[in-house]
């Protein structure tokens, strides 16, 4: 990979506008931001969402945790640069899908609250939903579907978020899910009534 950095850069306004992409697809482009503790259901409500917003053809896009750090981010591990690293460009990716009309459901642990308000100040006002999928620790080791509770407690994996590295809270997120409470097909249905009632599911 070359060292050199493009700065001779200029950003080329297209002759298609947002306005003219959103009313192709009838609908508004925005990032639908989950995060949470790893098995807090993030990935399963994402996959229902989408396939809702399709019966409703509704252009939804996910963007996945395992899925992302296979590809683009494959390069990156588990510091807190990484991390970081790994939430700038998905924002940047979930902003681009943004950009072309699309609804981006990005299903991330994103444990610092400064990495997702990158991603929030990066994008317009309303472009950012965030959705905070909320189980509690003991919960989340009891679900642990794919073991790594179990791996991390017995120290074979270390920096797990919830163990020992902090995961941050949202504050004030825009729609809370509380997995405990919540069955994920309500979940789902949650997001998108949101989605819905903010004008989102037409252009
Ligand atoms: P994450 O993407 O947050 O790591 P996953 O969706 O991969 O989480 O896994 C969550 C697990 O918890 C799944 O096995 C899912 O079936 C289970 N689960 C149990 N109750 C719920 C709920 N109310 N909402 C979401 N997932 C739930």
């Amino acid at each position: 990979m070359s060292e050199q950095r493009a700065t001779n850069i200029t950003w080329h306004e297209g002759s298609v506008s947002r306005a003219e992409r959103q009313q192709l697809l009838n609908q508004k482009g925005v990032t639908v931001w989950m995060t949470g503790l790893s098995a807090s259901g993030k990935s399963t409500i994402a996959c229902i969402l989408e396939q809702m917003l399709l019966h409703k053809k509704k252009h939804a896009y996910r963007l996945d945790g395992d899925n992302v750090r296979m590809g683009l981010n494959k390069n990156l591990g588990f510091s807190a640069e990484d991390r970081a690293e790994n939430i700038r460009r998905i924002g940047e990716v979930a902003k681009l899908f943004t950009d072309a009309g699309v609804i981006a459901i990005t299903s991330f642990i994103s444990p610092y609250k400064k990495d997702r308000d990158l991603v929030r100040s990066s994008l317009k006002p309303g472009e950012f939903i965030e959705v905070y999928v909320h189980v509690s620790l003991a919960e989340a080791e009891k679900r642990d579907p794919k073991g790594l509770y179990k791996k991390a407690r017995a120290g074979q994996l270390k920096n797990f978020t919830g163990i020992d590295d902090p995961y941050e809270a949202p504050e004030k997120p825009e729609i809370l899910i509380e997995t405990e409470k919540h069955k994920p097909e309500d979940a789902a249905k949650l997001i998108l009534e949101y989605l819905e009632q903010h004008g989102y599911l037409r252009a």
